[in-house]
């Protein structure tokens, strides 16, 4: 090749190259067979090096769900699919409608992420085990010695040091709670129950159990539930501690004299309930992170309430595991307004 000509690289040296790639490369054409596919492609999917080549889509996946991914790429729709099966080796697929009709496919290997990801959950889940009988006993034997003290004579300074053992000790419980809560909704996200439930019963009960935070806090709760709202379907605990993370967190944050208020807005397919107070709100760049596990705004702003920062986490578990979604609107100093979607019954 002469030295000024531009080099082009063949198709021959291109499959060389992707030959060499450790992600998975299949390309379908326009009538969705496949038109090359790498060796990893073929590793993992278990097939032989060499006899992707032509199959068509059903040929190609055992399962159905992928020839769904790669036929909407090909009709414009690019979109991933996470495939964890316990006994055989996980793969991430990502399909992208492909220049001139078709798609491409990218497949990872990730059995090692997901052999982590249950590491980690079945590690908090075994640490909270462990912390939670002694942390009881400590928790117990705290209350009795206050009961002790009721009837003696010591100073200020020693009621207010075990009064304080007594509501750390209440916030160390709360988060290993609600840690093994998160491991737990976490490993079985999928098996929610499918119950036809009542929303304004839902909200009015979790703000009876609020009621007396709120009055201490100053802060006056409202409801603005239609009662004719049609059935959801979801599972009544797991949402009754969406309602309660979301109500909790609205009071804890409101200055006194605030209202905190929930709403409903029905749409064709489902509901959705929103619980808005006028608190400090979220600064925007926090606005996307508060969803993460033990992430807060800033410690210096809860009036001394401590907080996991696993109460939102979660929140989204459940929101998710119905089919749902969950989110937030906030103005910094105004107030916030976090909302989830339920499908009906
Ligand atoms: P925490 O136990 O700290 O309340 P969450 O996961 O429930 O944990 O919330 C994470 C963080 O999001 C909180 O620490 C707080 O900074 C912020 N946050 C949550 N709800 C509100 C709200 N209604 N108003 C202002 N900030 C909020």
């Amino acid at each position: 090749m002469p030295p000024d000509e531009p080099h082009l690289i063949s198709e021959s040296e291109l499959a060389l190259v992707a030959d060499h790639a450790s992600i998975g490369l299949i390309r379908f054409d326009a009538a969705l067979r496949v038109r090359s596919a790498n060796l990893a492609a073929h590793h993992a999917l278990e097939r032989r090096p060499g006899t992707l080549a032509r199959r068509t889509l059903m040929e190609t996946f055992v399962d159905h769900r992928l020839e769904e991914l790669v036929r909407s790429a090909a009709a414009g729709e690019s979109g991933s699919f996470e495939s964890d099966a316990v006994d055989r080796s996980s793969i991430l697929v990502r399909a992208r409608p492909a220049a001139g009709g078709g798609a491409w496919v990218i497949i990872e290997n990730i059995s090692e992420l997901v052999r982590l990801r249950r590491m980690r959950s079945e590690f908090i889940d075994n640490l909270s085990h462990e912390l939670r009988t002694p942390l009881a006993n400590v928790r117990l034997l705290t209350e009795m010695l206050m009961d002790d003290l009721e009837n003696e004579e010591v100073s200020t300074r020693v009621r207010e040091r075990v009064a304080t053992i007594d509501i750390e000790t209440g916030h160390l419980v709360q988060m290993i709670n609600e840690l093994l809560d998160l491991s737990r909704i976490e490993q079985a996200s999928t098996v929610v129950r499918h119950d036809e439930v009542l929303v304004p019963p839902l909200v009015e009960a979790s703000m009876r159990r609020l009621r007396t935070f709120a009055e201490r806090q100053g802060v006056v709760l409202i409801e603005l539930v239609p009662d004719d709202l049609p059935p959801i379907s979801g599972d009544e605990e797991r949402l009754d501690q969406l309602l309660m993370n979301l109500l909790h967190n609205a009071i804890k944050f409101s200055p006194e004299g605030g209202t905190v208020t929930v709403t409903t807005d029905e749409h064709p397919d489902g509901v959705v309930i929103s619980v808005a107070d006028q608190g400090v709100g979220i600064p925007r760049k926090d606005q996307a992170r508060v969803f993460e596990r033990f992430y807060k705004v800033d410690r210096a702003r809860q009036r001394g309430q401590g907080g996991t920062g696993l109460g939102l986490a979660i929140a989204r578990h459940i929101a998710e595991a119905h089919g749902g979604r969950i989110w937030l609107e906030s103005d910094e100093g105004k107030g916030s307004t976090f909302s989830f979607s339920l499908p009906f019954a």
